[in-house]
């Protein structure tokens, strides 16, 4: 049977979730794209793409489950979820305040408990979905200063796989991609020496597009891919190969 195709990006409005707005919609899915505060961005977003924009807090549970209802009454029943909203707050452990831990891990990683807990009963009694995770090659490696941030996405890896164990008969896939440095405003933010060092460091040279990360998605969400599931992609211009 082919399947509604409405989509849910997580920080769908900005960056490499815009990018993956633009893609599944080339793809011929509506999407719901998820913001926080940037209303500007969020207009945009919509007149440039089609996309409906939906404000919402990731970390409130409640409010995932009541936007999540409003989407599937507006626009239909959700069929792919795209965790991708997350943001960093960087210290050094010893120096770093609880405020940072917590924000970091709400936002990267309780994040998907709260949007998966809120499309995963539909998913299974519909007998399918996908579920895409953008986890991060930091949650992969380590980096200093990213206590937070590598904990997060590392988590996020675990539960790709035991969410992806946990629905596999019922048509759902789970796969996480952890990008490299990629052109957004998250990298735009780092002072231009550490990002140039960081250039040094990739075997092609250059820094990843969005639209590199949107394409794995667009692959994972696609209705004949129902054999990948617990997967983590690596999309880092060769940066950091995990064996
Ligand atoms: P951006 O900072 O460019 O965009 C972040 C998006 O997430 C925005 O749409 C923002 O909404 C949304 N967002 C942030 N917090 C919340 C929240 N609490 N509730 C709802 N939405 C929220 O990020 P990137 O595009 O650079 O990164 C996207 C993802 O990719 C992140 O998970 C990031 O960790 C990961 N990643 C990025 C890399 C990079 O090099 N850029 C590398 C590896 C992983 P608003 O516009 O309203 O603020």
């Amino acid at each position: 049977m082919t399947q509604e195709k409405i989509a849910v990006v997580t920080g769908g409005t900005r960056g490499i979730g815009l990018a993956i707005t633009k893609k599944l919609i080339a793809d011929g899915f509506k999407v719901a794209a998820i913001y926080n505060g940037n209303d500007a961005a969020a207009q945009k977003c919509e007149q440039d793409t089609g996309a409906t924009a939906f404000k919402l807090d990731v970390t409130n549970f409640d409010d995932c489950q009541a936007v999540c209802k409003n989407i599937e009454a507006t626009m239909g029943p959700i069929s792919v979820l795209v965790n991708n909203a997350g943001i960093t707050k960087d210290g050094m452990l010893h120096k770093m305040g609880k405020d940072s831990w917590d924000s970091v891990m709400a936002t990267n990683l309780t994040s998907c408990f709260n949007m998966c807990r809120a499309v995963v009963p539909g998913m299974r009694d519909r007998g399918y979905g996908r579920i895409v995770n953008i986890s991060s090659i930091n949650g992969q490696k380590g980096q200093m200063g990213q206590t937070n941030y590598s904990a997060a996405k590392a988590g996020m890896i675990g539960f790709t796989k035991a969410l992806a164990l946990e629905n596999a008969a019922k048509g759902i896939t789970v796969n996480a991609i952890c990008p490299g440095y990629i052109e957004t405003e998250m990298t735009a933010a780092m002072p231009q020496p550490v990002l140039d060092g960081i250039v040094k460091g990739i075997p092609v040279g250059r820094m990843g597009k969005p639209e590199e990360i949107a394409d794995y998605v667009s692959f994972l969400s696609a209705e004949k891919n129902a054999f990948t599931t617990g997967a983590t992609f690596t999309v880092n211009g060769g940066q950091y190969m995990p064996s």
